[in-house]
C-alpha cells in the first residue's frame, strides 16, 4: 500500500529539520502548469518553484535533452573540458549580449560568485585598498541563504542566530537614489540589486529609478550587479527585467529557470572586466560547468525563445493582472507585478494571506503566501488564456467580500 499525505507528512516532520513550513499537498506529477497530489487530485501550479518551472513542468524537450545528456556523460569536472560548455557559453552570452559567463549550480552560489568577483575587480581594476572593497545591497533583498549572503539581509529570521558575518556591505532602501547616492565612496565597488524584490512581497521600484542607478554606476565606477534569478528568463514578460528599464547591467545573474526545473544550474553573466579578474584555482565548483547542466540549460534556453514563452508571459501577466484588479473586494490592498510575476497584497485586517492559500488550495490552485499578507502568483509562462481565466474564477471566489 502507498503511504497516505499524513504518513508522509509526520515522517517529514519527523526525520527533516522544519526549516519549511510548506502547504500540505504531497506532489508526484507534474505536466506543464499543472501538479498533481499522491491522491490524484490537480492543482494549478501558482509558484512554478520560485520560477524554476517557468518553461512547465517536465517540459518534454527539456527531458529530452537531459535524457539523451545522462546517457552519454554528466561529469567531468571542470579538471578536463566537456563538449558541453563551449556551446552553452555561446548560446546565453548571445541570447543576454554577455562577454563573459560563470558557470554555478544555485542561485546563492552565483551571488556568492560575483561578490568575489567584484571585490577582486575593486582592487585590481578600480584600485581599492585592499580589504575596503564595500558593496552597497538594498533593505529587504533576497539573495539566497549561505553564510555571506545571509549577513547582508535585513531579514531577522534569515540573519538572527546565525553570526558574526562578513563586513563591507551598506545598505539602502530599495527605490532611494538619493540614499544610494549617499552610500556610495571611493571604495564601494558594487550595487546588488533586485530588479523587482520578489521575496520581500514583488516590489516594483519608481519608474526612473534604474535609468538613474545606472548612470551613478557608470559616473561612479561601480559594478551594477542585477540579480535576476527570479525576474529573469521571461518570468516579467521580458527576457530580463532589466529591458524594462531600458537599462544593461555589468554582471548579471540568473538561475532557477535555467534549467527549466530539472537540475540546479546558475550563471554570472558579464562584462569582459569584472569575471576577467578570475585566475585558475581562484574560484570553482565541481559540478558548476558540467555536461548535463550544460545540456539542460541549453534546451531550457531554446523553448523558452522557440515556444514564446516570454511574450506569453506579457500577455497572460497583463490578463491575469486586470482580472485581479476586477475582483471587487475590501480585503485586497494592491494588485501589482509585471508579466507573470503578480501579487496580491491583503489588508493586514484580513488575518493573513497563508489561509487564503489554504483555500485556494481547496479549489485547485496552489500560491504562496509571503511576507504575511500578500499572496505571490507566478504560473508557469506556458499557461493559456482559457487557464488564467479559471484560475480568476477561484480566486475571485476565496477573495470576493
Ligand atoms: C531564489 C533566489 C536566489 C537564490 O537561489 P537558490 O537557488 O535558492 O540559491 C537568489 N536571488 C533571488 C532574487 C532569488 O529569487
Amino acid at each position: 500500500m502507498t503511504p497516505s499525505t499524513e504518513s508522509l507528512i509526520e515522517t517529514e516532520y519527523r526525520l527533516g529539520a522544519h526549516n519549511y513550513k510548506p502547504l500540505d499537498v504531497v506532489l508526484s506529477r507534474g505536466e506543464g502548469v499543472f501538479v498533481w497530489d499522491i491522491d490524484g487530485n490537480r492543482y494549478l501550479d501558482c509558484l512554478s518553484a520560485y520560477s524554476a518551472v517557468n518553461q512547465g513542468h517536465c517540459h518534454p524537450k527539456i527531458l529530452a535533452a537531459m535524457v539523451e545528456q545522462a546517457q552519454k556523460l554528466t561529469l567531468t569536472s571542470r579538471a578536463f573540458r566537456n563538449d558541453q560548455l563551449a556551446h552553452f557559453y555561446e548560446e546565453i552570452a548571445a541570447l543576454t549580449g554577455s562577454h563573459k559567463v560563470l558557470p554555478m549550480n544555485s542561485g546563492a552560489e552565483a551571488v556568492e560568485t560575483a561578490v568575489k568577483a567584484v571585490r577582486k575587480w575593486g582592487y585590481e581594476v578600480k584600485g581599492v585598498p585592499e580589504g575596503r572593497a564595500e558593496i552597497v545591497v538594498c533593505s529587504n533583498n533576497f539573495h539566497g541563504r549561505t553564510m555571506g549572503i545571509v549577513g547582508f539581509s535585513t531579514d531577522p529570521d534569515a540573519r538572527t542566530g546565525f553570526g558574526p558575518f562578513a563586513p563591507g556591505f551598506r545598505h539602502v532602501p530599495f527605490g532611494d537614489l538619493d540614499a544610494f547616492r549617499a552610500a556610495i565612496n571611493e571604495n564601494t565597488v558594487a550595487f546588488l540589486i533586485e530588479p523587482i524584490q520578489g521575496e520581500a512581497g514583488v516590489i516594483i521600484p519608481p519608474a526612473g529609478y534604474f535609468t538613474a542607478v545606472r548612470e551613478l554606476c557608470t559616473r561612479h565606477g561601480i559594478t551594477l550587479i542585477l540579480d535576476e534569478i527570479q525576474t529573469g528568463l521571461g518570468r516579467t514578460g521580458k527576457l530580463l527585467a532589466e529591458e524594462h528599464e531600458g537599462i544593461e547591467a555589468d554582471v548579471t545573474l540568473v538561475g532557477k529557470a535555467l534549467s527549466g526545473g530539472f537540475y540546479p544550474v546558475s550563471a554570472v553573466l558579464s562584462n569582459s572586466e569584472v569575471l576577467g579578474v578570475l585566475q585558475p584555482g581562484q574560484h570553482g565548483s565541481t559540478f558548476g560547468g558540467n555536461p548535463l547542466a550544460c545540456a539542460i540549460a541549453r534546451a531550457a534556453l531554446k523553448v523558452l525563445v522557440e515556444e514564446d514563452m516570454i511574450g506569453n508571459s506579457e500577455r497572460m501577466g497583463d490578463r491575469f493582472q486586470e482580472g485581479l484588479k476586477g475582483i471587487r473586494s475590501n480585503i485586497i490592498k494592491d494588485v501589482r507585478g509585471r508579466g507573470l510575476m503578480l501579487a496580491v497584497e491583503l489588508d493586514p485586517a484580513a488575518g493573513g494571506a497563508r489561509k487564503y492559500c489554504e483555500a485556494l488550495k481547496e479549489r485547485g490552485i496552489l500560491a504562496k503566501d509571503t511576507h504575511g499578507d500578500t499572496i505571490r502568483i507566478a504560473p508557469p509562462l506556458v499557461i493559456t488564456g482559457d487557464q488564467v481565466d479559471w484560475a480568476l474564477e477561484q480566486f475571485e471566489a476565496v477573495l470576493r467580500t
